[in-house]
């Protein structure tokens, strides 16, 4: 049965919006050495706002191209779309049931495709238009004024259309948490290493992680949700310098262990709150979901749901842990 102790701590967590789902997790929480956290909508506040936006010369008419944009963004949940279907709003569009755009399609860690007035365009970001050859329709002008948007933290993003290359570019900026900074020094008093996992670009990734107090050396970026669950395997394995099985953490026999069965370390935290954290979530010894705001499948695959994604209570529940496990033994 359930010591006592772990019992009382899952329900002090619980009443500050904390909700463990079990005191194995709570032990687990006892033990993380390394955590690994989401950028977008974690340490930031996932609420964007738009910056600049710049159209290629011959798109004489500013309207339709917010138009192009909203379509293309109103069925996407990431929060980015929010922000540039408000702009497009703010810029006099109003669309109406017929504006849809065909075929839609989310391109993870890219961006977004449809068909629009019969022409296939994309909304995403650089890494989309390198795949799609887009770039060289970027003049050398726009090329520099984006690179400048970057290098100051924005998050750049493009407009493409298949016949006619990139049609405009923007820059959209989000939030720190204001919590993310006390919480990060406070972790690594607590000698816990702290990653940065991001799917954006190394410019706004390195920018936030400035402000929050996290080296270039634990900034992951430009990574797509299987690189983020690659790089949790390989924390994993580097912890414990074993081959973990993915479903349960537990270390599977193989000859080198002669049949051996070894309990996992723990030691793996993974913090996000999109889609594109799932994976990670998933295989990280501690999955933890920002819940407010957070799409519903991290909060369904994690262990631990922060309920109000105060990210100082990753702290608290860290300690909670600690303080449950140390009354036990
Ligand atoms: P993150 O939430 O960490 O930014 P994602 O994997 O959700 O990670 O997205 C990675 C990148 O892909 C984003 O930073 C953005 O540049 C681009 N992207 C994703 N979705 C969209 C979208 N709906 N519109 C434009 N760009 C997008
Ligand atoms: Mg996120």
């Amino acid at each position: 049965s359930t010591p006592v102790a772990y019992v009382a701590g899952l329900a002090a967590t619980a009443q500050k919006g904390i909700i463990i789902k079990g005191g194995v997790h709570l032990e687990a929480l006892s033990r993380v050495k390394i955590v690994a956290s989401d950028k977008t909508g974690t340490l930031t506040h996932g609420e964007f706002s738009v910056l600049n936006v710049e159209m290629i010369g011959n798109w004489k008419k500013p309207k339709q191209v917010y138009k192009y944009l909203a379509i293309m963004e109103k069925e996407s949940s990431h929060p980015m779309a929010a922000a540039l279907v408000g702009k497009a709003k703010e810029e006099g569009v109003e669309l109406t049931e017929k504006d849809e755009a065909m075929e839609h399609e989310i391109l993870k860690g890219e961006g977004v495709m449809g068909v629009v007035d019969g022409v296939k365009m994309y909304v995403g970001n650089e890494r989309l238009m390198c795949r799609l050859d887009f770039l060289k329709s970027l003049p050398p002008n726009l090329h520099r004024k984006t690179k400048n948007w970057s290098t100051s933290g924005g998050t750049i993003g493009f407009l493409a259309a298949s016949n006619k290359g990139i049609i405009c570019a923007f820059n959209v900026s989000d939030k720190i948490r204001q919590e993310s900074s006390l919480s990060i020094k406070k972790l690594k008093e607590m000698n816990v290493d702290v990653f940065m996992l991001t799917g954006d670009s190394e410019g706004a990734a390195k920018a936030v992680g400035r402000k929050v107090g996290l080296s270039e050396d634990r900034i992951m970026a430009g990574l797509l949700p299987v690189d983020k669950l690659n790089l949790i395997k390989q924390f994993k394995r580097n912890l414990s310098g074993a081959e973990y099985d993915v479903e349960n953490g537990v270390e599977e026999p193989s000859d080198k262990t002669d049949g051996l069965v070894f309990m996992s370390s723990k030691n793996v935290l993974m913090i996000g709150d999109g889609v594109n954290d799932a994976p990670a979530l998933a295989c990280s010894d501690v999955g933890v979901a920002m819940a407010e705001g957070g799409a519903a499948i991290a909060m369904e695959t994690a262990d631990v749901a922060i309920m109000d994604s105060d990210i100082s209570k990753l702290v608290y529940s860290i300690q909670m842990g600690r303080s449950v496990v140390r009354v036990i033994k």
